[in-house]
């Protein structure tokens, strides 16, 4: 079209006018892409994108111009100097590759600009050089102003396409900046045609054979536009996968690999959203968080396949109980949550039992049957809470009393809940004090032989009796000490004072110390024991240490591992609380314990229970076979001491036999005494100053009533 205008001595073929336009239009919209792309890459990657950019703005470009020229038809026999031709082609490729590569370099602010002018430059070149390939039999003549203004325009627009290009890859940049490319290879054309002018020389009838230039172009165009459609076919292609990886990795990044639910990061975009919809539509909605209850059990008892299978049941379960306006998300670990869009009260009811009956159903793998159980929190916007935070903040708090509460798996929060971790909080703190002002203390048990009486040792039992609150019970300091680390400082200072004043000891009784899990999973215990049995001088076997089944569950490996290291000190280990949670067999196959301490809990249903009595005989035949001696712990009656002679148990220990006491009380007995006064001196004085003060704990009377029974070591 541009050639009609510009040739006033020939005429243009339209058809071939149009199909150079086609060239023209697919060319840059495939350009632009290419450029982008290669733009947004690095390395060889890069280089091949480049690669194919500059092949397909060459050819575009080269196309455009040849198939223009061929339309031209100047009414005089036409040629073609075919080494310029082909120098014409390389020009524009190489020009191209040069233009797009600066311009995508980054390299300054200015690089596009730069890039775009130097493909300006290779657009006039490639065109300035076809033309002198041109050969046609009339008198050529050049207009200097409009080849100037060709180049310029080129220059510019080809500078403002990629610009524009390299602002972003949005829909309408790409449009505008290959709309400016076509319009700076149109108008370089335009401008440079009418710079040009031919006067035929030639006889009237010596056309060129019109035919053969016509299927020349139609060639050079079907080569174009199949170079032109290879580029964009990689680039298809390639948008395609990265859509498809995009899409993969979205999916990845939202939800749980595991169980395909949607994940934490989903969950909070969720809540914010639900929120923000609650807060337009003045609705209500109610955070539920889920912790499955017995979840670790799996883990441990029937390996971690196991474990992922059931939280993939349950969380299909979750996904398949969810209707409109409901969210479930897995956030980690056996933590669940939920979302649900209140109406009322009676259909928060409904969901949740709903989300109950989901995960309090058994689940049956290949042959046995799992119920995990959860304990489920709920907390409702705005009604507890009016930001994200508080809301998750109060659902977990709620979850937490779910999880204390052995009688309701679902809690609703409350503002006491509030009060009661503020109080844990300052007992945490007031507990941390303690230790550092020396206000604990230490009590010991008797442990006996069932058969003969005499004494086997004493269990090393922690007292904290709180200024305000009196004493508190280990059952409770502990936990709170193990949540916040203070275990570690607190154990060792059990052990070392323990391990102290047992040193003085006359007889050389042993003394059995409780150690947490928590101190295996984060001190070199081994260490530790070696540097205080050193230090206060106890001989390794007069100490023993208590550990219950769930320590070695948690990182059976390591902790047996750490246990070995113990008992090459010389020191004994007992197997606490057996009986209750685990008591597999394993894990007396796994160590060999020095005693197994049966829990307390079968001496109180000996007398009445034959199950507890035959669980009682087998615990007893276990640790014949396995030879290693019982100690059962909780005896507070004759009969039941008694029951236990029967059976051949070896060691008792429980109120009937001694309570817990300080050890002045047990000095005072007669059981003790001590042959290095001096260090204890202080020790007795501070016991006595503190336990004067009556902290509502009569194991020390009860102690005294029954310390005749106790008979001393032969
Ligand atoms: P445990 O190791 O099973 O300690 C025995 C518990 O049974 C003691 O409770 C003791 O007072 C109680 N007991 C003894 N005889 C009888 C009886 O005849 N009947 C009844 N009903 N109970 C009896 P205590 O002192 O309240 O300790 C509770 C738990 O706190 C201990 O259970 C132990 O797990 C932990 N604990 C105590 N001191 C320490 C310590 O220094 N370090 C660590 N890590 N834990 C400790
Ligand atoms: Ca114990
Ligand atoms: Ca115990």
């Amino acid at each position: 079209m541009m050639s009609v205008v510009a040739c006033v001595t020939g005429k243009h073929n339209l058809w071939l006018v149009l199909l150079a336009a086609l060239v023209c239009t697919s060319g840059s919209w495939a350009i632009i892409r290419l450029f982008q792309r290669a733009a947004s890459t690095k390395g060889l990657q890069s280089l091949g994108w480049h690669f194919l950019t500059a092949t397909a703005a060459g050819c575009s470009i080269w196309c455009t111009h040849f198939i223009a020229m061929l339309a031209y038809e100047p009414g005089a026999p036409v040629t073609f100097d075919p080494v310029l031709t082909i120098i014409s082609l390389l020009v524009a490729i190489g020009g191209s590759l040069l233009g797009f590569t600066i311009a995508a370099s980054g390299l300054t602010r200015l690089a596009p600009i730069v890039g775009g002018s130097l493909l300006g430059l290779a657009i006039s070149a490639m065109h300035y050089t076809g033309m002198i390939a041109y050969r046609v039999q009339g008198i050529m003549e050049w207009d200097m102003s409009y080849l100037v203004a060709s180049v310029v325009l080129s220059v510019v627009l080809s500078a403002i396409s990629l610009h524009v290009a390299r602002l972003g890859s949005f829909g309408p940049n790409k449009v505008v900046a290959s709309g400016v490319l076509v319009l700076a290879i149109v108008s370089l054309h335009f401008t440079a045609m009418a710079a040009f002018r031919v006067t035929p020389l030639a006889i009237a009838n010596a056309f060129s054979d019109q035919g053969a230039l016509h299927a020349m172009a139609l060639a050079i165009a079907l080569v174009g536009l199949i170079i032109i459609g290879t580029g964009l076919a990689s680039y298809l292609i390639d948008d395609r996968t990265r859509a498809d990886s995009y899409q993969q990795l979205r999916h990845m990044a939202l939800n749980d690999n595991l169980t395909g639910l949607p994940n934490r990061a989903s969950f909070n975009e969720r809540l914010d959203q639900e929120i923000g919809f609650a807060r337009g539509t003045n609705g209500k909605l109610a955070l539920v968080c889920i912790d499955l209850d017995r979840f670790k059990e799996v883990n441990d008892l029937r390996g971690h396949s196991a474990g992922d299978e059931v939280l993939r049941i349950l969380a299909l379960r979750m996904s398949n109980l969810l209707r409109e306006g409901e969210f479930a998300a897995r956030l980690g670990g056996d933590e669940f949550a939920a979302i649900h869009r209140m109406k009322d009260h009676e259909d928060l009811v409904e969901f949740l039992s709903r989300v109950e009956a989901a995960l309090f159903k058994p689940i049956r793998m290949d042959d046995y049957e799992v119920t995990t159980g959860a304990s489920i929190g709920v907390a409702l916007y705005p009604d507890n809470a009016d930001t994200k935070e508080m809301l998750v903040n109060n659902g977990d708090l709620a979850m937490y009393r779910a999880k204390a509460d052995v009688t309701k798996a679902i809690c609703f929060y409350e503002q006491s809940m509030d009060e009661t971790v503020r109080a844990r909080r300052t007992l945490a703190g007031e507990l941390r004090e303690a230790l550092d002002n020396n206000q604990l203390d230490l009590h010991y048990q008797v442990q006996t032989s069932v058969s003969t009486g005499e004494v086997r040792g004493y269990e090393v039992l922690l007292r904290w009796n709180h200024p305000k609150h009196g004493f508190i019970p280990p059952s409770e300091f502990i936990p709170l000490a193990e949540e916040t680390g203070l275990i570690l400082q607190m154990g060792e200072w059990v052990l070392r004072t323990a391990c102290t004043t047992a040193a003085t000891w006359t007889p050389r009784y042993k003394i059995a110390v409780n150690l947490s899990p928590v101190q295996f999973a984060h001190s070199d215990l081994p260490k530790l024991i070696h540097e205080i049995l050193l230090e206060t001088r106890l001989p390794a076997n007069r100490l023993e240490l208590e550990l219950t089944e769930s320590t070695i569950i948690s990182d059976k490996i390591r902790t047996l591992d750490i246990l070995r290291r113990i008992k090459a000190l010389g020191v004994t280990i007992a197997l606490d609380d057996f009986g209750t949670g685990y008591s597999s067999l394993d894990t007396l196959r796994a160590f060999p314990f020095d005693t197994i301490k049966l829990d307390r809990s079968f001496m109180r249903e000996v007398e009445t229970s034959p199950q507890a009595k035959a669980i009682i005989r087998a615990v007893l035949a276990l640790g014949t076979s396995l030879s290693i001696p019982v100690l059962a712990e909780g005896i507070e009656t004759q009969s039941q001491l008694s029951i236990l002679d029967d059976e051949g148990c070896d060691a008792a220990q429980g109120f009937f036999l001694g309570r817990p006491a300080p050890l002045e009380q047990i000095m005072i007995s007669g059981q003790i005494t001590m042959t290095d006064t001096g260090t204890m001196r202080d020790t007795t004085i501070r016991d006595r100053s503190r336990n004067g003060a009556g902290h509502g704990f009569d194991e020390t009377t009860a102690f005294l009533d029954f310390g005749p029974r106790m008979r001393s070591p032969v």
